[in-house]
């Protein structure tokens, strides 16, 4: 019997995001899969203990004990296309206990109440949306002399990459994740795709399946995607730049107030200078891993230093510019940029650090922090010092050392939740650090 010709049942699948952002879970069949939405898959503890490269990390706090449940959330249902089979539906699912309270190291439920605090405390909530590059790895960067035959921007890459990019909006289009925007990167291999923005939950469930819809019709379509930071040594840098923005409780944006320095609200003021106050510590929450740290240098348009800028692509945070014409929102538009995250990491975990961070910023009602309008390079060390530019970790190790510096950070998590962040974290580090440069690559780009 040819693989046509065989019966196929289209599969549901029951998902989480671990604390590499590694989408795992269970299938069913779809004629099976009412069942599982109201009573959601087995799950087990010990596999927030995996490291990105499919190993679990020891000693965690579970080892082989204990039962959890995935409890799939309805609101998240999506789908994604595979060879020859009706699409796949996905589900993202909270982790919860047998009795179906929350498990106290869920991380989508760590997003789950940091919004949940934020509205409670502030009546806010937050508005956002994940900007994702990534490579595709069969591009051809170099002719045979060493000519660079990627043409940043251009219509001849877009064309040549047909039916590719058609093909993934319509993906991500059909999956409900309201793609924008479809382009060829600056770097050799390098794409971006970009979706709308929506509610916190929504856009960091987007980000997660993103990353798998862009990968999946890349490889039904003979290409290799990878969102890896960094794919060969002194390639270019892939970053997952997070949008956000403040709504009141009836829906109004509030971020942006004319009246003030950037246009940067009082209330956006406090929640920013709140990211900025434990920005190194959420930086190890937001690139984990090792080949982050390539990414996250000077010069290198990704983040240069801890600090809001406006019109400089290396600010931490980034005020983005507004399009005024007679008409127009400029309250709708305004929104902060935080751009040290990658797809090392959960998204989830990421923006709630983002909004838990933002929220010590406003209940301990921090001023604004200084706009840095234009080249931050061009500030003397008297200026920098002034301006309060914090310098950012150089490395996962650094990284991790200074977030268990934070006790602010670290107490938004259950002791276990946080020890097996590190102990994760930490371990990878020492498996990463046992292979070859080459094989360092290779291992994070096959992961992501
Ligand atoms: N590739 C840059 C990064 O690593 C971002 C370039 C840009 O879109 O501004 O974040
Ligand atoms: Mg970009």
């Amino acid at each position: 019997m040819s693989e046509q010709q065989m019966r196929k049942d289209p599969l549901a699948v029951i998902l989480t995001s671990d604390l590499s952002g590694q989408c795992r879970g269970r299938s069913v069949r779809q004629a099976d899969f009412e069942k599982y939405l109201s009573n959601g898959c087995g799950w087990v503890p010990a596999n927030l203990a995996l490291n990105p490269f499919g190993a679990i990390v020891e000693p965690n706090p579970f080892g082989s004990v204990g039962d959890l449940r995935l409890r799939p959330d309805p609101a998240s249902l999506s789908q994604i296309s595979t060879a020859g089979a009706e699409p796949t539906t996905l589900v993202l699912s909270d982790i919860v206990n047998q009795d179906g309270t929350p498990w106290d190291c869920c991380p989508r439920t760590f997003l789950r109440d940091a919004i949940a605090d934020l509205k409670a405390e502030t009546g806010l909530s937050v508005l956002s949306s994940f900007e994702h590059e990534f490579m595709l790895l069969e591009d051809d960067e170099a002719d045979d002399d060493g000519v660079s035959t990627n043409i940043a921007f251009s219509l001849k890459n877009l064309l040549e990459k047909e039916p590719l990019g058609s093909s993934i909006l319509a993906a991500l289009h059909d999956a409900g994740l309201e793609p924008e925007m479809w382009l060829p990167e600056y770097s050799a291999k390098q794409w971006e795709v970009t979706v709308s923005p929506a509610d916190a939950l929504t856009a960091a469930d987007r980000a997660i399946l993103l990353r798998e819809i862009v990968r999946n019709t890349a490889h039904q379509l003979g290409h290799r995607a990878s969102f890896s930071p960094v794919v060969e040594e002194n390639g270019g840098g892939s970053g997952v730049h997070v949008h956000v923005s403040l709504l009141d409780a009836d829906g109004t944006p509030v971020t942006y107030d004319p009246t003030r320095e950037g246009g940067l609200s009082a209330v956006a003021g406090s929640f920013a200078a709140g990211i900025l106050r434990h920005a190194n510590a959420v930086i190890a929450l937001a690139a984990s891993g090792v080949v982050s740290y390539e990414r996250l240098a000077p010069g290198r348009w990704s983040v240069g230093g801890a600090f809001l800028g406006e019109n400089n692509r290396e600010a931490l945070l980034r005020i983005c510019p507004l399009f005024e014409r007679p008409g127009s929102k400029p309250e709708k538009q305004y929104n902060l940029e935080f751009r040290a995250a990658d797809a090392t990491t959960n998204p989830w975990i990421v923006l709630g650090a983002l909004i838990r961070a933002g929220l010590e910023g406003i209940r301990a009602q921090l001023p604004a922090p200084h706009v840095i309008s234009g080249d931050f390079y061009a500030l003397t060390p008297a200026e920098l010092d002034q301006y309060d530019v914090g310098t950012l970790p150089t490395s996962l190790g650094d990284a991790l050392d200074q977030l268990d510096r934070d006790t602010v950070v670290t107490g938004w998590f259950s002791p276990r939740f946080y020890e097996t962040f590190q102990a994760v974290k930490r371990a990878e580090i020492e498996y990463v650090e046992s292979l070859s440069t080459a094989d360092r690559y290779r291992a994070y780009t096959a992961a992501y």
